[in-house]
């Protein structure tokens, strides 16, 4: 019998390099959508650590670790975008009570919003987008 370390209250072994780590609450991070993970002390790697997710909310929420990057996602052609830009015009043309649209695919994410009493259309198209998820509180409760 061998004791390693006091603090150590948990392991786990990294799929990337096989190195068994002993880690405790302290050395556990969160990244996207709040999801728990031990970063590898040998290569770097993350090992995500399921029973340990925290919510994300308005107080907690934190650029770039919480977020997901769809810089992998696959890049869409001008030609695709200027189809979806012209879906997101015809939906606003067509559904006069609605304020905006939007479309995400691939590493793309095209919106459409408009202002009332404004005569234009705000488009936005932008490429390896991040995004995440933020729980309600109680604050943010529409009271329906
Ligand atoms: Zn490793």
């Amino acid at each position: 019998m061998k004791v390693l370390n006091n603090d150590i209250e948990n392991t786990i072994r990294c799929k990337e390099c096989g190195s068994l780590i002993g880690y405790n609450r302290y050395d556990i991070e969160h990244g996207i959508q709040g999801m728990a993970y031990i970063k590898c002390p040998v290569c770097g790697e993350k090992s995500w650590l399921p029973d340990s997710d925290i919510t994300i909310t308005p107080s907690n929420i934190t650029f770039p670790q919480h977020f997901t990057c769809h810089t992998d996602g696959v890049d869409i052609s001008d030609e695709k975008i200027n189809e979806l830009i012209q879906d997101a015009i015809r939906d606003l043309q067509v559904h006069k009570d609605e304020d905006y649209y939007y479309c995400e695919t691939g590493n793309l994410h095209v919106c459409a919003f408009r202002w009332d009493n404004d005569e234009v259309y705000h488009v936005v198209v932008t490429k390896d987008y991040y995004d995440c998820e933020v729980q309600y509180e109680s604050i943010d409760c529409r009271g329906e």
